[in-house]
């Protein structure tokens, strides 16, 4: 990659290796914001919060919960007798993870999800969660990882949450590829459905669908990340002898038929066959592109750091769509994982890490871009001053990989514009 000015604004001055590198204050969600999406996708696991009434406001408002459902996360409140160390605070998590075990037996799996209070009195989760097993496996398996946001930002939460399965699961030696990242079940099905047409035997997805059927891993595993924010869950599996199959992630026509290309070529798929099991949707989803590459080609767009996507989406913006890229900020750049992104990046492309949010948000002002990408929290300021945002959470609550989302995502993008021109009239 090259560090070249940026294309559409004035570029700051970049590292040697051209990366824009910040540390100053940042605007994102904890890794709890993950439980909202991790619930719903392992049916049967219960997420345990231990934290404060700050936690317990996010998580609850966040994620809607009805008055008559069950939930399947909570918080242990840690009070401040805890906090000033007057309480042991392990006696009291366990009388709250017996009381909920013992009222709620359809729970198969716990996790114990340590926040900015658990770690600040070192409460040991890892710890908790062993001596917890102890009494309640094998009905209960119980595992723990942190969501706390002192060093992290929100997606990392679900890379902490799949990291954690990873020592769990059972051995094999099967010849198998694994899908790794919390999809929608529909995505999820679709995306499994294209990979057993090429002809690939067996495949797995991480996380599972319910505690009991977590995939089994070993040498013979070969997996595809489906998300960009999966460092430590890939680490993890490498430990456990699978082998990582570098690959454009799956947004957009292209990047979903490397994305499956990837696979094809590890299991020996001839070329033949590929071609005739992708023809016909990714067909589908060049038709469903050219609905909004008139409206989005030439558009200036500006990522601030947040959700992890955020260079997968810009490559996907830029290459399929025509939009010009202004910044691409992402919290963290895992270089490895994305190196073919990164190459499929327009030269010259402003790629920063971290953040240092004043200093973004003049890049911004100075940029005046079509659309800008953040959190929910710069967004309505932006807004005032007459930008157009795209909230970055909700891009990570849409269904949006793969050859029938295709269409959706391009929208996602092309609705705010669409939005400031009919007020604009
Ligand atoms: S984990 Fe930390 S950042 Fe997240 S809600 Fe709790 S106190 Fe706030």
């Amino acid at each position: 990659m090259s560090a070249g000015p940026a294309s559409g604004c004035d570029a700051p001055p970049v590292g040697v290796d051209g990366i824009l590198r910040e540390r100053g204050q940042r605007e994102v969600f904890c890794g709890l914001t993950g439980i909202i999406w991790l619930h719903r996708k392992i049916q049967d696991a219960f997420f345990l919060v231990v934290g404060s009434r700050t936690c317990a406001h996010l998580l609850q408002s966040a994620a809607g919960v009805m008055v008559f459902a069950e939930p399947r996360f909570g918080t242990a409140i840690i009070e401040e007798k805890d906090l000033a160390g007057l309480a042991d605070a392990n006696e009291e998590l366990d009388r709250v993870v017996t009381r909920l075990l013992a009222r709620r037996p359809d729970i198969k799996m716990l996790f114990l999800v340590g926040s900015c209070p658990s770690e600040v009195i070192k409460l040991d989760l890892s710890r908790a969660a062993s001596r917890l097993n102890t009494r309640f496996s094998p009905n209960v398996r119980v595992l723990n990882y942190s969501g706390s946001g002192i060093e992290t930002t929100f997606t990392q939460g679900e890379n902490a949450c799949l990291a954690a399965l990873v020592p769990d699961l059972a051995f094999t030696d099967d010849r198998q590829l694994m899908v790794v990242g919390s999809l929608p079940d529909i995505v999820e099905d679709q995306l499994t459905r294209l990979l057993a047409d090429l002809g690939i035997g067996k495949i797995v997805s991480l996380p599972a669908r319910l505690a009991g059927q977590m995939p089994a891993v070993g040498p013979n595993t070969k997996y595809l990340l489906a998300q960009p924010f999966l460092a430590e869950t890939a680490t993890a599996l490498d430990k456990r002898g699978a082998i990582h199959l570098p690959a454009l992630f799956p947004f957009g026509a292209e990047g979903t038929t490397a994305w499956l290309h990837a696979a094809a070529q590890a299991f020996g798929v001839p070329e033949a066959r590929f071609e005739q099991v992708i023809a016909a949707p990714r067909e589908r989803a060049r038709k469903g592109l050219a609905l909004y590459r008139e409206r989005l080609n030439g558009k200036r767009i500006f990522f601030m750091p947040d959700s992890q996507l955020e260079v997968p989406l810009a490559r996907f913006l830029a290459g399929e769509l025509g939009m010009e890229l202004c910044e691409v900020g992402t919290p963290y750049l895992h270089k490895g994982h994305l190196i073919d992104e990164l190459a499929a990046l327009p030269p010259g492309t402003l790629i920063s890490e971290g953040q240092d949010v004043d200093k973004q948000l003049d890049r911004v002002r100075a940029a005046r871009p079509d659309l800008t990408v953040c959190g929910l929290g710069l967004a309505n300021p932006l807004e005032k001053e007459g930008l157009s945002t795209k909230w970055a959470i909700e891009l990570v609550f849409s269904p949006i990989h793969g050859y029938d989302q295709a269409g959706d995502l391009a929208e996602l993008f092309a609705r705010p514009l669409h939005r400031r021109d009919v007020l604009r009239v």
